[in-house]
């Protein structure tokens, strides 16, 4: 569901200007989760941007749920992202003036969908808060808003969920939960998750794990490693 040739990215201007994904052949097929690993700027989060549709690839082909992301306009792109792409950041990203339902209705109210509140009630009670729905993002613990974003990510039913170390702000605990609720979510659904994360316990639960360094991909067998990638 999601495949990547040849690509190739570069950010920044003049003299900063940086190569940053060298050429990534990858294949990610529906319903199968993958945890990406490896040092920081190696170009873990750039390479989660570009399959999410929120950074163009320079050279090479990007498809992700059908669509050839190399070839959409940026009006194309930003509605490929509302209907098939759930992102969780590790700093939650909600917004702070929102309760936490209203913040979960955001994706469905986008799309026009004259249900998104009794959608997103739903969805809130399905990670466990249905009590907290009236609920500013400052009134909640931080395994709380995880679970909101979550839930905002899932509530348009996405066909790729991605997430950017999505326990890196957590206890040991909360993330365990976090994770099998992230888990929990995409499997019963088939959703294809793609996450980043510094946790070998974690990148472990996921079908693949696959390392990235300085913007180069290799496979990687995690069953005889002990130490924190
Ligand atoms: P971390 O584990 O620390 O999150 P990462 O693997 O996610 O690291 P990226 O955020 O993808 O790394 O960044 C890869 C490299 O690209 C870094 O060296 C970073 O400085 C550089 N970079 C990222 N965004 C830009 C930008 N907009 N302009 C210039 N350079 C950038
Ligand atoms: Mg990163």
């Amino acid at each position: 569901v999601i495949m990547l040739r040849q690509v190739h990215l570069s950010l920044g201007s003049g003299a900063g200007r940086v190569h940053i994904l060298k050429g990534i052949d990858l294949e990610i097929e529906k319903g199968c989760s993958v945890g990406l690993v490896g040092p920081s700027g190696s170009g873990k989060s750039t390479l989660l941007m570009v399959m999410a549709g929120l950074e163009r690839a320079d050279e090479g082909e990007v498809i992700a749920a059908g669509e050839t992301l190399t070839k959409l306009d940026e009006d194309q792109l930003a509605r490929f992202r509302g209907r098939n792409v759930g992102i969780i950041f590790q700093s939650f990203h909600l917004v702070p003036n929102m309760t936490a339902l209203e913040n979960v209705a955001v994706p469905l109210e986008l799309a026009g969908d004259p249900q998104a509140f009794d959608k997103a009630h739903a969805e809130l009670e399905a990670v466990g808060l249905g009590e907290r729905l009236s609920h500013y993002p400052a009134q909640l613990s931080g395994g709380e808003q995880q679970r909101v974003a979550i839930a905002r990510a899932l509530v348009v039913e996405p066909q790729i969920l991605i997430a950017d170390e999505p326990t890196g702000n957590l206890d040991e605990t909360t993330g365990e939960q976090i994770v099998e609720l992230m888990f929990e979510a995409s499997e019963k659904r088939g959703t294809t998750l793609v996450l980043v994360t510094h946790d070998l316990t974690l990148a472990r639960r996921c079908d693949r794990v696959i390392r990235v360094r300085s913007g180069e991909i290799e496979p990687l067998d995690l069953s005889h490693e002990r130490e924190k990638a």
